[in-house]
């Protein structure tokens, strides 16, 4: 991401970064309370031993009461120690909370995802604006996980101003006895205005100087958003087993270790490091030296009205210590609106992906439970064109399916089968023509009404690292008796017999030596099996036997009349042969419907897509 800073306003630069503060305390309440103790705590530390160290040094110097010493000394070493326990046991909780913060940010950007109408979730640019978040927040990171940072820094200025203006407030107001001759020039209120003007101004200074360099430390911030794109593939790509095969067999290490021999963002002489050893590193040395010009000036007038004896000898420590630490404060306040300036063009990303409004229509109508299952629906002269696409992938469809009946999609490739399943489960809205269900338009439904009334099982369906039976009921607490009849009526009855913990098997290894490996074909009867826990009226099957064995696919379709029972099945392939036993079959060519019976009576069409497809396919089993 190129971020032009110079054009972002700082009031748009705080505004986003105190949205990104609610958006982190909406999802973590205790984090910035807890930030906020620490940061006072932590700023009104050094001024703890500032004061204590002033008052010993005063007593040393001018009262030498070696009982009052004492007591200074005791006080001192047990308030500078409760400060350090305390800032210690805050800490410690600050820093869980922030890892926790970590990780409730990462369910925030999850529960979005899942939230996203498909249509977004489908589109490449929400998977690529996703993706530069978490690259931003890679290097660096940038975005709303810089906002901690910010908001210690905040508060941590804003404690020390005030507690630095407390201790240093009597070294203008104690004045320069009238015995000092000359130096009674020093109560002048115009000292006290030059000091508090330099102090002011170099604080300024370096706190520009500081967010100067913050700037081009996000200027190398496209080199390192893709170094780590590369290191996240490259870096790990000796760890994936399911790489392994192929990387021995065609050597694909070597690929691998030619993007190791060149040089990465963040190696010596990557752009990170030339920065650092170039402007960065002269702003951020400035930044930080030029402080020292305030303690300079500090010394000066402290010194001067203490030789005229303003105050003693510890009053010295408290005003240099105080002030010191003070102008540190401003510096730090300054650099802050520098860095919230440049962390907001990466907030500006952030709260584009969080904003994808919901555009899909939500209706509030019910589906109505119905036990008869009387649910008819109708596609009327539907058309649809994918985002971002100019070719239209359905045109003028128009189909009624009778309810309880088997109904078979036919088509080669792409002639938009499964976008014709995609906009009946309103995955997609139709741009043209409705959908009807029991004759109302599909999007006057309350959506997971509708989407409860269709169980599918996609060609590319995705089990998940859970017990089979959780799989399969899509939750932790499930009717075990009805899990058992789905597995058993989608053929996976033998292979659960083998299962070391029956449906309470681990699926996969993801996170655990005790889940099991299971075949395509196995996988596939579970996604089956998952579709008739679900016992919703509309049975589709997608592509249903792609994965399975001969046998297992034959056993499919003899179950496939009584699996089916009182729903409407549909039931999508490329094997003709397997849509024999369906009442009706349409036939899509390029996105239309362009036949429609049944096997008989499309086979007697012979100009028909449907005998080319049939003879195309038959050649291969005719002896
Ligand atoms: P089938 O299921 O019959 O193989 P599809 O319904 O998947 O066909 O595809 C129909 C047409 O829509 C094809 O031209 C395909 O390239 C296009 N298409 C499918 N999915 C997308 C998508 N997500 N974005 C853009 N075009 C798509």
């Amino acid at each position: 991401m190129t971020v032009e800073k110079s054009k972002i306003k700082l009031s748009h630069a705080v505004s986003v970064s105190l949205r990104a503060a609610r958006v982190l305390h909406s999802v973590s309440r205790k984090f910035f309370p807890m930030l906020t103790a620490f940061s006072a705590v932590d700023a009104l530390t050094p001024y703890v031993a500032v004061f204590f160290s002033a008052r010993i040094l005063s007593e040393l110097a001018v009262g030498r009461r070696p009982d009052i010493l004492w007591r200074w000394v005791i006080a001192g070493v047990v308030c500078t120690g409760l400060f350090a326990i305390l800032r210690a046991l805050i800490y410690q909780r600050k820093e869980t909370l922030l890892d926790d913060l970590y990780g409730r940010k990462e369910i925030l950007f999850a529960q979005k995802m899942f939230a996203l109408d498909y249509a977004d979730m489908d589109k490449q640019e929400t998977h690529d604006l996703r993706a530069q978040i978490q690259q931003n927040e890679d290097w660096s990171d940038w975005g709303l996980m810089q906002t901690p940072g910010m908001f210690e820094a905040l508060f941590k200025g804003a404690v020390g101003i005030l507690s630095g203006a407390a201790l240093t407030a009597s070294l203008f107001t104690s004045p320069v006895p009238a015995s000092a001759g000359r130096l009674t020039a020093l109560n002048s209120p115009l000292f006290i205005l030059a000091l508090a003007a330099a102090m002011v101004l170099v604080s300024l200074l370096a706190g520009l100087c500081s967010a100067k360099a913050v700037s081009y430390w996000s200027s190398g911030s496209e080199d390192a958003t893709l170094g780590n794109r590369l290191f996240g593939y490259f870096g790990f790509f000796g760890l994936k087993k399911e790489r392994a095969a192929e990387t021995r067999i065609y050597g694909q290490e070597r690929l691998v270790s030619a993007y190791w021999g060149k040089n990465s963002a963040f190696g010596w002489h990557g752009c990170i490091a030339r920065l650092a050893r170039g402007p960065l590193g002269i702003y951020s040395g400035l930044g930080t030296g030029i402080t020292v010009v305030i303690t300079g000036c500090v010394y000066v007038f402290t010194c001067l009205k203490a030789w005229a004896g303003a105050f003693d000898v510890g009053s010295v420590t408290q005003y240099v210590g105080a002030a010191t630490a003070m102008a540190g404060s401003i510096y730090a306040l300054v650099s802050l609106l520098g860095d919230m300036k440049t962390n907001s063009a990466y907030l500006d990303t952030t709260f584009r992906f969080l904003d994808i409004p919901n555009a899909m229509y939500q209706g509030s109508l019910t589906t109505e439970k119905r036990s008869d299952r009387q649910y008819e629906v109708e596609f009327r002269d539907v058309s649809f064109k994918y985002p971002g696409s100019d070719a239209w992938a359905l045109r003028h469809v128009s189909v009624k399916f009778k309810v309880g009946t088997r109904l078979a999609v036919v088509g080669e490739n792409g002639s938009g089968k499964t976008t014709f399943i995609k906009l009946l489960c309103r995955l997609y809205d139709p741009q043209e023509g409705e959908i009807l269900l029991n004759g109302i338009d599909i999007r006057k439904y309350n959506y997971r009404d509708y989407m409860d009334i269709f169980s599918v099982v996609f060609q590319d369906f995705k089990l998940i690292s859970q017990p089979l039976g959780a799989n399969v009921a899509g939750r932790a607490d499930y009717d075990r008796e009805k899990v058992r009849k789905a597995l058993l009526d989608a053929g996976f009855g033998d292979r659960l017999e083998t299962l070391p913990k029956g449906m309470d098997t681990q699926l996969y290894k993801d996170y655990g030596d005790e889940g099991v490996e299971i075949s395509g074909g196995e996988a596939q009867k579970i996604a089956i099996a998952r579709a008739l826990y679900k016992d919703a009226p509309f049975i589709i099957l997608d592509e249903p036997t792609a994965s399975l064995d001969p046998i297992a696919e034959a056993e499919i379709y003899a179950k496939f009349n009584q699996i089916s029972g009182d729903r409407t099945a549909i039931y999508i392939s490329h094997r003709l042969s397997s849509c024999r036993f369906c009442d009706e079959i349409l036939v899509f060519d390029s996105g239309a419907v362009v036949q429609k019976g049944s096997h008989e009576e499309l086979l007697r069409a012979e100009n028909g897509k449907y005998h080319e497809l049939w003879t195309a396919q038959a050649q291969y089993y005719v002896e």
